[in-house]
């Protein structure tokens, strides 16, 4: 589908295809709108398919008193675990004390608390030294006077938000990848009337009409409506983390660490089959069109905590397999230093034009409310934002015919591909039901991600579709005659552009994930 083919009016226009987008487009589709969603690379190729994959509440905010952030998150992950099991699953946190530095036990045991007090139920505990070295061995030991376990949430966020455009698409919302909104239009009094709109792969421009446009272009929000606050603009502070194997290190749960030169806290996470490491924050300099990329000081800067935390394991760069950054949509009036900024959105709204931007993937149901009901006086009448229900489709039961696959997987297909996942078992070879290596991916899902989620390029689907890119050494080069094989069938490339999707998903993967100092 291109923007050629598509109808010219519509009741409302997103433009950007991240979490807060599809989260927009999922509630306009749930009110019954004719909804529209522009993105202008892949669907989450922005910030939401760098995060560090966690639904949570953020203890850290916390911290910082903004109790309110941190309940409204608290509250969403309650109810994501709920409406998305296999998608979003609980995790368990640990985070060590030590006598010779902060964060103490007690303010600590004041914060799990409050954070459990927020929850409706205690899911925290403090280990003696012996215990918690048990739940983490080879952590250092010296000076280490226990530590705390507590509950939160993780997700896949790329396949977060491809759930929610697939739902939103069986119930009639509709989504174009590859497709940039070049200009917001306005009638001669200044009021929204649409946005002209330009395929990026097809070169097609077409002026497409509705009452109002939300701007959930994240970071770069402001290029289609500047700030109506002055001095307070988009900041985009860059984070970026490591991939480890997950043999490298016995970490079975997500565990806080307190970075020795700064204090900040750094999270390693297991994660899809491998442990991530992250993450940094700091003031991204370069152009924000081109691809975001983690430096080698930023690098050095992890692997340094890690090597304070593990020091019998002589780790070092070469562990690991994959680096990947992004940038936070942070508001700021550009006084603080980074990690100090808030995360709380911002929604500007003016005559048609409203702007989403901030905030966490946690709480993206938040603000697409919040854009929607800032929207409502160009709505049609009579609609109103239904927050009170689910934001997905229930998943399917367990199938008595399982095919081998153990529970957890058809959980995890479940939550990936809802109402889907049983027909793309039953007709998988019974050679494809097994693991892609590295990963907790079945080599039976390509074909289906290949035909059915809009794969304009091979990077669409190793990056964001499924994860082999970040999960797999090399992203998975080995596999590639494989994959193709697998998705021939379906996807329309002939062998001069088989070549050229393998050459360019390779260099891509080199100069965005390759890691910083190790030989990629
Ligand atoms: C390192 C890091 C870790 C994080 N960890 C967490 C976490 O663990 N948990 C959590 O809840 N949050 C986390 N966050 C925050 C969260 O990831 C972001 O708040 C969220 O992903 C932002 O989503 P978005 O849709 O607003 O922006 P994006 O995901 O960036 O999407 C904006 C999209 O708009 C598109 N676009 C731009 N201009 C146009 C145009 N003209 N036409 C069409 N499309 C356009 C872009 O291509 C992009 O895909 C983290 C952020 C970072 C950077």
């Amino acid at each position: 589908m291109s923007v050629a083919h598509i109808r010219e009016s519509w009741d409302v226009i997103v433009v950007g295809g991240g979490i807060t987008g599809a989260g927009v487009l999922s509630e306009s589709v749930r009110m019954g709108l004719r909804a529209l969603l522009l993105e202008k690379n892949d669907f989450a190729w922005g910030t939401s398919s760098r995060s560090s994959k966690l639904v949570h509440g953020g203890l850290r905010y916390l911290k910082e008193g903004r109790l309110h952030l941190t309940y409204e998150s608290v509250c969403h992950r309650q109810r994501l675990l709920e409406e998305a099991p296999g998608l979003v699953e609980p995790i368990g946190f640990l985070m060590p004390v030590y006598r010779d530095r902060g964060p103490g036990r007690w303010s600590l045991a004041a914060g799990l608390t409050m954070y459990d007090l927020m929850a409706g139920r205690r899911a925290h505990r403090y280990y003696d030294a012996g215990g918690f070295a048990e739940m983490v061995p080879r952590l250092k030991t010296e000076h280490l006077a226990g530590g705390f376990r507590f509950m939160d949430a993780q997700v896949d966020d790329a396949r977060l938000v491809q759930r929610l455009i697939n739902e939103a698409g069986e119930k009639g919302g509709t989504a174009l990848n590859y497709t940039e909104v070049t200009r917001v239009c306005r009638d001669a009094g200044g009021k929204v009337k649409g946005v002209s709109a330009r395929g990026n792969e097809t070169g097609d421009e077409k002026m497409l009409s509705a009452p109002v446009v939300i701007n959930a272009t994240g970071s770069w929000a402001e290029t289609l409506h500047a700030s109506p606050k002055k001095g307070l603009h988009l900041r985009p502070l860059r984070g970026s983390h490591l991939m480890l194997p997950a043999w490298r290190l016995p970490v079975h749960q997500a565990l806080t660490l307190v970075h020795p030169d700064d204090e900040r806290p750094l999270f390693i996470i297991p994660w899809e089959g491998a442990l991530m490491l992250g993450t940094t924050d700091i003031d991204h300099k370069g152009d924000l069109s081109e691809e975001v990329v983690m430096d080698l000081r930023e690098a050095d800067y992890m692997i340094q905590c890690l090597r304070t935390y593990f020091p019998g394991e002589d780790l070092g760069l070469k562990d690991c397999i994959a680096s990947y950054a992004g940038i936070r949509p942070v508001l700021s009036r550009g006084k603080k230093p980074p990690s100090e900024e808030s995360r709380e959105h911002v929604v500007w709204k003016e005559n048609g034009l409203v702007t989403v931007t901030g905030g966490k993937l946690t709480t993206f149901r938040v603000l697409a409310a919040d854009a929607l009901r800032a929207a409502s006086e160009w709505l049609p009448e009579g609609v109103s934002v239904k927050t009170d229900e689910p934001a997905f489709t229930p998943a399917p039961d367990m199938p008595k015919q399982r095919r081998g696959l153990g529970r957890s997987t058809w959980r995890r297909l479940c939550g990936r591909y809802g109402q889907a996942a049983p027909d793309m078992i039953a007709q998988a070879d019974a050679r494809d039901l097994v693991f892609i290596p590295g990963t907790f991916t079945l080599w039976a899902e390509l074909p289906m991600l290949a035909q059915k989620e809009q794969i304009r390029h091979l990077s669409d689907l190793l990056m964001r579709r499924m994860r082999l890119g970040i999960l797999a050494p090399a992203g998975g080069r080995e596999h590639l005659d494989r994959i193709q094989a697998l998705c021939r069938p379906v996807l329309d490339w002939d062998d001069a552009r088989w070549q050229a999707e393998r050459r360019m998903y390779t260099e891509h993967w080199q100069y965005a994930h390759a890691v910083p100092g190790a030989n990629g």
